[in-house]
């Protein structure tokens, strides 16, 4: 885990009036921001996908690895995540069983050979969906869209994102109630 210089960037939670809260993410951010973690190894890859997704306004964090992804993920919460096979040290099939167990949310993995497809089909790894490379930017905004769409739908009947608490004030996304 690499350590971050806690000064190179003001806290927005505060900068917005409000107290840390335990997400770390503004009051805005939780409630109305699609925000998106693509773990990608191949820098090129990653920033096209990045770019496409953030003119359809979704907030998008990289990681580069396993280890970097599961830890985006617990700080960002992501509301999908775009997940390559193929990463150092840790492959993406063991990425998503561990994001799994840490919080449910909907992946697309992306994969580079029909034999890793095969492996996604057939053991079930808790992929949403799938792309194979080379894929279209164009099918992988419209899947990833429609990811979005299931997911909110299942997130109104199952309260799938733990409260979070704010100083003494309780934020609860599931339901979009704040309280004391
Ligand atoms: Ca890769």
């Amino acid at each position: 885990m690499s350590h971050q210089p806690r000064d190179s960037e003001p806290n927005r939670s505060q900068a917005h009036g409000y107290p840390p809260n335990s997400s770390g993410l503004t009051i805005d951010e939780l409630f109305d921001e699609t925000t998106v973690l693509i773990v990608e190894d191949e820098p090129a890859i990653a920033s096209a996908i990045a770019r496409r997704m953030t003119v359809e306004g979704w907030r998008v964090e990289v990681a580069a690895d396993g280890p970097s992804a599961l830890e985006s993920a617990a700080r960002i919460m992501p509301d999908v995540v775009i997940l390559d096979v193929m990463l150092p040290g840790m492959d993406g099939f063991e990425v998503c069983r561990q994001l799994q167990t840490e919080r449910p949310v909907p992946v697309i993995m992306l994969t580079a050979r029909d034999n890793e497809t095969d492996m996604l089909v057939g053991l079930g790894f808790g992929a949403d969906d799938y792309m194979t490379k080379p894929f279209s930017m164009r099918e992988l905004i419209a899947r990833t869209q429609a990811v979005l769409r299931r997911a909110n739908r299942s997130s109104t009947e199952t309260n799938i994102r733990p409260p979070i608490v704010a100083g003494d004030i309780r934020i609860d996304i599931a339901a979009r109630r704040v309280s004391r």
